[in-house]
């Protein structure tokens, strides 16, 4: 790579940067719902702006709202220990929310204060461009993934979507919060996010294992059963996840293995 090529990545780069921060700032002092009202501020996101794999959560909680960063409470510990389990820190990822004020009590969202706030994130990601959107809990699921399907039945499972204009795959995963009284929970996730790892070093398509003797096919495309309702997906071919994984924690060993779709 010579340097004017070297200063064309920088400067995107920057540009990225200044374009998310710029969005943040815009949004300072949103009025665009009635959680405006209650709120000490609006937590807009955290992370890298150039990260490959963006976390998406419902609302800021206590915490959130007064510290003005996602996930900083007892939830978000536990994210922070899974994303160290799969050699990953919260520099090395974005985290936002579905809506970016705390419901008042903590309360869900209300159908209105999504829909006021989903552009914000739609242009997080518009901007960010992450390859996988990894969904907790049901709410960030239903928005990313536009399924009316349980947690329970499509945890774990990739769907490859567009959204904001940006070819990406959307991994939902059970809210750490449904977590840290349940130890079911606590193992699927953590089962998850073993998955997720994978998902983030080889893409959808892992090649089938050959029988000895027999050349493999240049991409291997396998179907795997979908869940009952939705139509059946096919992986694309491998995508290119794997370049940063790998250098993040040296490559993954179970090459064979394939993530499920839905
Ligand atoms: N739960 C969420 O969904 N988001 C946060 O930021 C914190 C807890």
């Amino acid at each position: 790579m010579d340097d004017s090529t070297g200063d064309s990545i920088q400067t995107k780069r920057d540009e990225t940067a200044e374009t998310l921060e710029s969005l943040r700032r815009s949004l300072f002092d949103c009025d665009r719902c009635g959680l405006c009202s209650g709120r000490t501020q609006v937590v807009f996101g955290v992370g890298d702006p150039h990260a490959q794999l963006l976390f998406v959560g419902e609302g800021p909680g206590f915490h959130e709202d007064k510290q003005g960063e996602p996930f900083v409470g007892a939830a978000g510990k536990l994210l922070t220990e899974l994303l160290g389990q799969i050699g990953l820190t919260r520099a090395d990822v974005y985290i936002a929310n579905v809506v970016k004020c705390r419901p008042p009590d903590n309360r869900d969202p209300l159908p209105d204060e999504i829909e006021a706030c989903s552009p914000h994130l739609m242009e997080q990601i518009a901007i960010i461009r992450p390859k996988v959107i990894c969904t907790l809990g049901r709410f960030a699921t239903k928005l990313l993934a536009d399924t009316e399907l349980s947690m329970t039945a499509i945890h774990g499972k990739a769907k490859p979507r567009t959204i904001g204009g940006v070819d990406l795959v959307v991994f939902p995963v059970f809210h750490p919060a449904a977590a840290l009284y349940q130890p079911s929970n606590r193992k699927a996730l953590e089962d998850d996010f073993a998955k997720l790892r994978r998902l983030l070093a080889h893409g959808l398509n892992a090649k089938t294992p050959e029988p000895a003797g027999r050349p493999a096919p240049a991409e291997a495309e396998t179907q795997v059963a979908p869940v009952a309702g939705e139509a059946l997906q096919v992986a694309k071919p491998a995508a290119p996840f794997s370049e940063r994984a790998d250098r993040l924690h040296g490559p993954v060993g179970d090459r064979q293995e394939q993530l499920p779709l839905w």
